[in-house]
């Protein structure tokens, strides 16, 4: 009896089951047709990677991130032929070019943060920290004294143990007294093109060696500004594919690349310029390897004749098709940075000075060091970010009355 009711009952109860379950599927396909459009990757998160939400919240370093500045430029390289500027030498043509900046344009990214950190999944969390950062410093002999002593003393103080020198010589005296990190890459130390790629090329090979999440570059008369660094670049996640940095030009630049056939094609891509600095990312860095690795650098570097930074723009938007993140948190003396807002210093990412025949570009920001005694104004940033540091001048104490 039992047996025999039992698939009755069970007949009814899958019936009953079944028109249910029909029921259910209705509503979850129903259900997905609403979602779909949510799911929809907007254009540009399939361009660039986003930033993703702020770690910190300090309100002082809000990121500036925005298209290029719009003032034509073009400048001859004797050695191409080409319509190019490497990062160079034209002081009024690029102080017009960055009249334009907006030192604290709202960030583009605010809106998708919440959507990125939804993408980004749950290992773009992970809080980065200034150790896995890679900081390269261009040098050469002759600066040893005059440049880097003053980054020794101020920002590298605070970043000894990832921050790198690549010089062309040695200098024992110099690493004993400070314990910097003073390369020998063995590279001429003219500032030829060859000499300067062959630079780089050690660079990204050291970067690569040292496991680091992130590669950034800069020149010997930067100040890096450590926190704002570090906020910028947890923007990010390091696994993505991420070029920052700033343009010299306003449009791409145009080169010949040599090709097999011993022939010459047209090639345009961005490059941020390597004396504001820049940034890549390690999963970047990695793909650049075929290019880049165990001096693969510098052929790629003679396949386009352009100098080093040049050439890491071709190799990331060129070869791989990755387009450079325009910053303008990032700064060389070929702008006019006495129009950084002065309240806007200390949120930058990298700063400069003017070389000899334009002294007076600087930033302008007042503390503790006159004009006379701080000439590149990085003592007074310095101690402005810093104040316990030992040589910083001491606040007065409030007199009583
Ligand atoms: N540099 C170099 N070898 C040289 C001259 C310069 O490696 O013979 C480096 C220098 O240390 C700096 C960068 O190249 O990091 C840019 O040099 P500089 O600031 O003198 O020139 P500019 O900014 O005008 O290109
Ligand atoms: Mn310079």
């Amino acid at each position: 009896m039992h047996l025999l009711r039992r698939p009755a009952r069970m007949h009814i109860a899958s019936v009953g089951l079944s028109k249910v379950g029909f029921l259910f599927s209705l509503l979850f396909c129903g259900l997905l047709l609403l979602l779909i459009p949510a799911f929809q990757p907007t254009a540009r998160q399939v361009d660039l990677p986003q930033p993703r939400p702020q770690v910190r919240t300090s309100a002082s370093n809000s990121q500036q991130i925005s298209g290029p500045p719009t003032v034509s430029d073009s400048a001859g390289d004797p050695d191409t032929g080409l319509n190019i500027s490497s990062g160079g030498t034209n002081d009024t043509l690029e102080t017009e070019l960055f009249e334009n900046d907006d030192y604290r344009g709202t960030s583009s990214d605010t809106d998708s943060n919440a959507e990125v950190q939804e993408l980004a999944g749950p290992g773009a969390r992970d809080l980065l920290e200034l150790k896995d950062i890679f900081i390269a410093v261009k040098t050469t002999r002759k600066y040893h004294k005059s440049r880097l002593e003053l980054l020794i003393q101020t920002w590298i103080s605070r970043a000894k143990e990832q921050t790198y020198l690549f010089s062309d010589g040695d200098d024992k005296e110099l690493q004993r007294r400070t314990g910097a990190n003073i390369i020998n890459t063995n590279c001429s130390a003219a500032h030829t093109r060859q000499a300067l790629c062959c630079k780089m090329s050690v660079e990204y090979d050291k970067f690569i060696e040292s496991q680091k999440k992130w590669f950034c570059h800069v020149d010997d008369d930067n100040y890096v500004i450590l926190p704002s660094l570090l906020q910028l670049l947890s923007s990010y996640h390091h696994s993505q594919d991420v070029y920052l940095g700033r343009p010299s030009l306003d449009h791409p630049i145009e080169a010949a690349e040599r090709v097999k056939s011993n022939g010459l094609v047209s090639v345009k891509f961005w490059f941020a310029t390597g004396g504001a600095g820049f940034c890549i990312s390690r999963g970047l860095a990695l793909k650049m390897s075929p290019w880049a690795s165990l001096g693969n650098f510098i052929s790629t570097a003679e396949k386009i004749r352009l100098p080093d930074d040049c050439t890491i723009g071709y190799i990331i938007e060129a070869l791989l098709e990755v387009s450079l993140i325009h910053t303008h948190l990032f700064h060389s003396h070929l702008e006019n940075l006495q129009k950084l807002p002065t309240d806007s210093v200390l949120e930058q990412v990298t700063l400069s000075y003017g070389g000899y025949e334009n002294r007076r570009n600087v930033v302008s920001i007042a503390g503790g060091f006159s004009l006379l005694e701080d000439p590149t104004r990085f003592k007074t940033v310095h101690c402005l970010l810093y104040p316990d540091t030992d040589w910083c001048p001491k606040p007065k104490p409030h007199s009583r009355k």
